[in-house]
């Protein structure tokens, strides 16, 4: 599968980069690490006429922590930089442990942490090569009109497979977004559409240039996990994020003050779970409480029949690895 013909445009500065897009907006597509878009390109999802290649931006790169607290992340920024960054670790374990759990060592050093944010979604009909689809007939994400997993449907269900935007999620991340007429923030958890094919709140003349994590969400445990056909190099077919605080000492010592979780690989958007905290608050975590906060994850998730895994399969998995996820995260709590 050849890669199709382009033009590459190598910009040195943010604001080149955003002329640039602006101009040639629709005919452009934006190459982070490259690791996501270079196979879609082979598979002829993608046949731009420009690619802008963001890497020798440095502006778009490194964690630098805030005088206020908090942290901010450019969005060129390694996900290999973030899984080895002692700052990250030691305040915000989840995203670490996400990161470090994407693929495979070479594209982590590659793959970065916009990238993952602005992933497409995946689907068995969709990632595969221009033979291969227009045997099948096409489908609504891509040069048809028909959607073979959820047939006589209209909505495509492809599904978002990334694995740092629930940690991100879990964390009340913020990112901003950048065009040649100015920039915005927008929490990330507004940024999904939910819909398989228009996946993300992003105009074709914009740029993600970076993540925040507020100060106050700094210092709760983390446990992510993730469900794969193999060890590694493979996207998550469910995935769960969990982030826990726990009362200081005294008559509630050993409870839970706050938790989030969030969900992902088993629906278009990654998902927080709602009512996760009203659930756990105040409460001493035990296996009952943490399979409440199972049944509560599975109920949101829509997996369909877009990857080799059963739908049922993802579905049972989000609800095991929840339950697994809240009890580890309590465990952590108790040894710190
Ligand atoms: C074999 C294999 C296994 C993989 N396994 C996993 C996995 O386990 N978990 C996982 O999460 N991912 C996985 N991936 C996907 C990918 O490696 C990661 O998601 C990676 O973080 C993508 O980042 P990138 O910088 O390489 O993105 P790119 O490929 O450069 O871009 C991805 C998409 O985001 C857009 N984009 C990138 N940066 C920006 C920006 N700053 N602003 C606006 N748009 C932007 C691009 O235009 C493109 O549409 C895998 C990929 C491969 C090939
Ligand atoms: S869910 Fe349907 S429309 Fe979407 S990529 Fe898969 S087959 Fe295509």
């Amino acid at each position: 599968m050849s890669l199709p013909d382009f033009k590459l445009l190598r910009p040195r500065s943010i604001q080149v980069a955003l002329d640039s897009l602006s101009h040639h907006t629709g005919n452009v597509r934006v190459l982070a690490g490259g690791t996501d878009l270079i196979p879609s390109m082979r598979q002829k999802l993608f046949e731009p006429e420009y690619v802008l290649d963001l890497r020798g931006i440095t502006a778009l790169r490194g964690i630098k922590p805030q005088p206020e607290g908090g942290v901010e992340i450019g969005a060129l920024t390694t996900l290999r930089a973030i899984e080895r960054s002692d700052f990250l670790r030691q305040h915000y374990p989840v995203l670490t442990e996400a990161a470090a759990n994407v693929a495979s060592p070479v594209l982590r050093n590659m793959g970065t942490i916009g990238g993952n944010i602005c992933l497409d979604t995946r689907c068995l009909w969709y990632n595969q090569s221009l033979t291969w689809r227009k045997g099948c007939g096409f489908c609504i994400k891509k040069d048809g009109d028909l959607c073979h997993v959820a047939p006589g449907g209209t909505k495509c269900w492809a599904v978002f497979s990334g694995d740092t935007p629930p940690a991100l999620l879990c964390l009340n991340a913020e990112i901003e977004i950048a065009s040649a007429s100015g920039t915005r923030r927008l929490p990330l958890r507004d940024f999904y559409t939910g819909l398989g094919d228009d996946y993300r709140k992003l105009q074709p003349n914009e740029l993600v240039t970076r993540v925040f994590l507020p100060a106050a969400s700094a210092d709760y445990h983390g446990v992510y996990r993730k469900l794969r056909v193999r060890g590694s190099i493979d996207y998550p077919l469910a995935g769960v994020a969990v982030v826990m605080k726990r009362s200081p000492n005294g008559n509630s010592g050993g409870h839970v003050a706050d938790v989030r979780i969030a969900i992902t690989a088993v629906n278009p958007a990654p998902l927080l779970v709602n009512g996760a905290s009203e659930l756990l608050a105040g409460k001493a975590v035990d296996q009952t409480l943490a399979e409440a906060a199972g049944d509560l994850a599975a109920k949101i998730c829509k997996p369909l029949t877009t990857s080799a895994l059963t739908p049922e399969y993802r579905r049972e998995m989000i609800r095991v690895f929840t339950k697994r996820a809240v009890l580890a995260a309590a465990q952590i709590a108790d040894r710190n």
